[in-house]
């Protein structure tokens, strides 16, 4: 008989009154009885909806199974069959609207806690397993991939596996894109991701960082002289999006991008850092994505009062779910229905205030959501010596600018068919580079999929 608890099993957290001055991971994972308890709470649905709802199509009952039974290797082994960063998406992926969504359980109780028991499986194979992944026999083919991020690292990996000799430019001093220097170290800590890493190094791939495609060496040098039969371009979506008002330049004002690099790549939050950070008092987060929560959750720990100031309503705000609640938890204040019109400076050229104006939802937009509509004369200012923007990022133009024969659409992304081929031969492409800003889950998805067709491409 499954456990018919209608919850999902409570996950322990730091307590926020502790947490929201250190950088410590808040959630702290399942026992192994919490796990047990919650994988008994699958129904085991023949037609698996869960699957569907996944990019890389994990087998959830399976995993689950294994987990009820104790046998907790046993679940890493079915995860690893077609994910190679479960201790990374156990934390961020949004579950909620993917494998959780789809979950019976889900239509009129809570779903099953897929994701914490994928954290659980994967922290417990970390903590239990000294072994290393081995190193397969060449085949004699070489692929280069641009950007270590989730796409990069997982096309890399299953390249690997098949005995591609694989290697990664980075342009960063360190591999792991946005886990390492945009998602904060109290959501997912950096041993992890580098512990991710280095399995993927134990399977062969080489990774080459410091290195930026466009500037150190061009696709087609790499192609044409390194011998490089195929090229995988996962170089994210880094460029960030600005609101062009009065005042945007004064000293104070940060892309989201910068401030959470400063911090989670740099860790300028550290008093032996080399990175300098600005420590706010008040500070504006302009946004309601995952960015703005991780840019107002880290200011909160650096000791600002903290403002996110959002212009539609809590119900259209894309952050997740989880990550709202903890930053409310923490103190943040949501301003909801506002944005901001201009940036004022004091006379030594720092923000003083940010001026804002309430707005009202019309009718649904392109996207679906409601228009936010400003209302006139209800401009008002809030106090702030900070502003971080966090309202969107593109792809950085360069590799498209030094490669000839990509396209990309209006928004700059790259064009790709249906095999993650871009318009030019043997150079393939996905994750945000070609979506635009989205998810890990999605990236890794996307790197999966171009690493079986340039199989093909190599082997046909
Ligand atoms: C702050 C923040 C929080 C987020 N939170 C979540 C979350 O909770 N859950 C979730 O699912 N998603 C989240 N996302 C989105 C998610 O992280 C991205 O969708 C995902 O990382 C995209 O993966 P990618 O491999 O396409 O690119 P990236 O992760 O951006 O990696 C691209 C890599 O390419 C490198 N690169 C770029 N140009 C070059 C070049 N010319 N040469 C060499 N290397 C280059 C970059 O340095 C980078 O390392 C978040 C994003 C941000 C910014």
């Amino acid at each position: 008989m499954p456990n018919m608890d209608p919850k999902k099993t409570p996950m322990p957290v730091q307590d926020p009154n502790v947490r929201r001055s250190n950088f410590e991971e808040v959630a702290m994972g399942y026992s192994e009885e919490d796990a047990i308890y919650e994988a008994q709470r699958c129904l085991h649905c023949k037609h698996q909806p869960c699957v569907s709802g996944c990019p890389v199509n994990i087998h959830i009952p399976d995993f689950i199974e294994k987990v009820k039974d104790g046998d907790f290797e046993g679940a890493y082994q079915v995860i690893s069959l077609t994910s190679s960063l479960p201790a990374v998406c156990g934390r961020v992926c949004p579950q909620e609207n993917q494998c959780e969504k789809h979950c019976v359980r889900g239509i009129k109780h809570e779903a099953v806690g897929i994701g914490r028991l994928e954290r659980f499986v994967a922290d417990y194979h970390r903590e239990h397993t000294q072994e290393k992944p081995v190193k397969p026999q060449s085949n004699g083919h070489k692929v280069a991939i641009v950007g270590a991020g989730p796409s990069g690292l997982t096309c890399a990996g299953d390249l690997a596996k098949k005995g591609y000799e694989v290697t990664i430019f980075e342009a960063l001093h360190e591999a792991g894109g946005v886990l390492m220097y945009g998602i904060p170290e109290f959501r997912l800590p950096k041993d992890i991701v580098r512990k991710e890493i280095e399995n993927l190094k134990a399977l062969g791939v080489n990774i080459v960082t410091n290195f930026v495609v466009g500037r150190s060496d061009t696709i087609d040098a790499l192609m044409e002289e390194d011998g490089f039969e195929a090229v995988f371009v996962g170089s994210g979506a880094g460029l960030p999006r600005f609101m062009n008002l009065e005042g945007e330049n004064l000293k104070g004002v940060f892309s989201a991008n910068e401030f959470l690099t400063r911090i989670n790549l740099m860790k300028a939050y550290k008093e032996d850092s080399n990175t300098p950070i600005y420590h706010p008092k008040k500070c504006v987060v302009v946004g309601g994505g995952n960015v703005a929560m991780d840019a107002a959750r880290c200011a909160r720990r650096l000791g600002a009062e903290v403002h996110i100031v959002y212009r539609r309503s809590m119900e259209e705000l894309p952050a997740r779910k989880e990550e709202v609640e903890h930053a409310q938890e923490e103190g943040i204040i949501f301003d909801l229905l506002n944005n901001p019109v201009k940036v004022i400076g004091d006379d030594q050229g720092w923000v003083s205030h940010v001026e804002c104006i309430k707005m009202e939802l019309g009718e649904p937009d392109a996207s679906g959501r409601r228009r936010p509509i400003p209302v006139e004369g209800s401009e008002f200012q809030i106090e702030a010596d900070c502003m971080i923007m966090a309202i969107g990022t593109s792809p950085n133009p360069l590799i498209r600018s030094t490669t000839p024969g990509l396209e990309v659409n209006r928004r700059g992304c790259l064009v790709v068919d249906e095999n993650e081929m871009t318009t030019k031969d043997g150079v393939y492409a996905g994750g945000d580079a070609v979506t635009g800003a989205a998810t890990v889950i999605s990236a890794m998805g996307a790197g999966k999929k171009a690493a079986s067709s340039i199989d093909e491409y190599l082997t046909k």
